[in-house]
């Protein structure tokens, strides 16, 4: 039995389109009230991630440690504050704090012009 040879470049082109349909899934689950298929279809597609090492879709918004998809106003809570994005998930109550550097460095030169 001959295999037929797989080239890394096509193994990343199907782990970007299945992530993407997971992500899609799991989107759709998690609006449909169903968030442990929405977890599950997420922990999917980080662990296409993970093995193949392409990164999630751009976008694609989901908590580090329960892997629920993150959708502002359902399951997450987004807040400014101290020049960081909080954003909050309801499932598991994890906190993810990330710098807005570069708008806050824009607006600075703002008013520098004037
Ligand atoms: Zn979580």
């Amino acid at each position: 039995m001959s295999r037929k040879k797989v080239t890394n470049g096509q193994v990343r082109g199907i782990a970007r389109k299945r992530m993407a349909i997971l992500v899609r899934m799991s989107e759709e689950e998690a609006l449909r009230g169903n968030l442990e298929r929405a977890k599950r279809y997420m922990g999917l597609a980080r662990r296409i991630s993970v093995r193949t090492k392409v990164p999630m879709p751009e976008g694609a918004l989901y908590c580090r440690r329960c892997s629920a998809p993150l959708v502002p106003g359902l399951n997450c809570r987004v807040r400014l504050r101290n020049h960081r994005i909080g954003t909050h998930c309801l499932e598991c109550g994890s906190v993810r704090r990330r710098p807005y550097l570069r708008e806050t460095k824009e607006r600075r030169t703002c008013r520098e012009e004037r």
